[in-house]
């Protein structure tokens, strides 16, 4: 992630390493970059008038002089890039252009349906990001890359969709190589869930390094971050804690073909069956969010019994991965605080004290955003990795 800690696999004495010193945003001056990188003022010179031409970094003002004339300081300049950022559900998808410091410059928000197949949908995708792209491009920003969130497993190393229950016509569908063709050589591809638990990392938890993300709506799954990293798994499939078994519910039937997961007695479907049965009148996670805040006691109860079933199964993941933040978001979680008060319930009664001693439990930050910005951040993290920059800039 951007912080100012020197990166191991950067070659030392390189643009890469300078970069990723710089991208904290503070302004040095040679000097500075000098001491804190260990290279030589002659190497300093070199790498920084590299970067400046390649517009990554920009003279920042003067430092104050210490007697004679004041030496330059240079910052990271974000804006000398863009990327274009989507994140496709099964019936809405989101857009957006963001600067190389993950900052959203624009922003559109449209129905589609994925099961269109990757043709279509990946068809808009491009007609309407080159529209957004060239709304919002100076003629000296470049395009840096695409990254894209599906709703549905994702081999990352391929960035091919795996089975995808919900996709159909997308299995196996090659998308990067698509997205490469149309938009340019940067493209990325990984599941919603682990590209909110990204954008929710980098804009409000950067400093965390063990960091589990949970989207609670139709489906139920999370993204897990450990030691700074996010955790794929061998298959692309880690975290997948819709499926994990839970107590009590072993007659109740899942659309995996198992009966008693979590998704199954939690997920947003769940809760709209079991509150109709009972005579209330709700269609979709949003009339769950708005009956929650107007006090209907069963919507109430129904979110905090789903958020202690959700507890459940995160007291497991406590125990495994030893988090220090889980994050909870997706739609049933902004339906205020009950979801979240049901989880805190058992995970922290269930969960051994060394493990929950400094845990914090809180609802997402980042709203409906956190796609779009983990997208972006794929790529970022991608084209401003120290190997990436010593490659491209030298
Ligand atoms: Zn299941």
């Amino acid at each position: 992630m951007a912080s100012s800690v020197l990166d191991p696999w950067a070659s030392p004495g390189g643009a890469g390493q300078l970069l990723s010193l710089l991208r904290d945003g503070v302004p040095r001056t040679r000097s500075e970059l000098a001491v804190l990188t260990g290279m030589s003022r002659s190497t300093v010179a070199q790498r920084v008038d590299a970067l400046l031409g390649s517009r990554l970094i920009g003279p920042a003002g003067d430092a104050v002089s210490t007697g004679g004339r004041p030496p330059t300081q240079f910052a990271f300049n974000p804006s000398s890039g863009l990327v274009l950022a989507a994140d496709l559900g099964a019936t809405h998808a989101r857009l957006g252009v963001t600067d190389l410091a993950g900052q959203v410059l624009s922003e559109l928000f449209e129905d589609i349906d994925i099961a269109d197949g990757p043709e279509q949908v990946l068809g808009w995708v491009t007609t309407t990001g080159r529209t957004m792209l060239e709304e919002v491009a100076t003629p000296d920003q470049r395009v840096v890359g695409v990254g894209i969130g599906l709703p549905g497993p994702v081999e990352h190393a391929t960035g091919r969709p795996v089975r995808p229950p919900i996709m159909p016509g997308w299995d196996g569908y090659d998308v990067v190589e698509r997205l490469q063709r149309d938009l340019g050589p940067v493209a990325v591809v990984d599941n919603d869930v682990n590209v909110m638990a990204l954008g929710e990392h980098f804009t409000t938890w950067p400093t965390v390094d063990h960091l589990v993300f949970v989207k609670v709506s139709t489906g139920i799954g999370s993204g897990i971050i450990s030691d700074g990293q996010l955790r794929r798994g061998a298959q692309g499939a880690a975290g997948d804690l819709g499926h994990m078994q839970v107590s009590h519910a072993e007659d109740v039937p899942c659309r995996c073909g198992n009966t008693g997961c979590l998704e199954a007695v939690a997920g947003a479907a769940a809760l709209l069956e079991r509150l109709r049965a009972d005579g209330v009148d709700v269609r979709s996670g949003r009339d769950i969010a708005e009956l929650a805040r107007s006090g209907s006691v069963e919507v109430v109860q129904a979110l905090r019994e789903a958020g202690r079933r959700i507890g459940e199964v995160l007291a497991d993941v406590v125990s495994m991965l030893n988090p220090s933040v889980i994050v909870v978001g997706g739609s049933l979680a902004r339906s205020g605080e009950h979801l979240l008060a049901g989880v805190r319930e058992v995970v922290y009664r269930r969960s051994l004290p060394l493990a929950t001693q400094h845990l914090r439990i809180v609802p997402g930050s980042t709203g409906e955003h956190a796609g779009i910005v983990g997208a972006a951040v794929m790529v970022i993290e991608q084209v401003l990795s120290p190997v990436e920059v010593d490659r491209t800039v030298g």
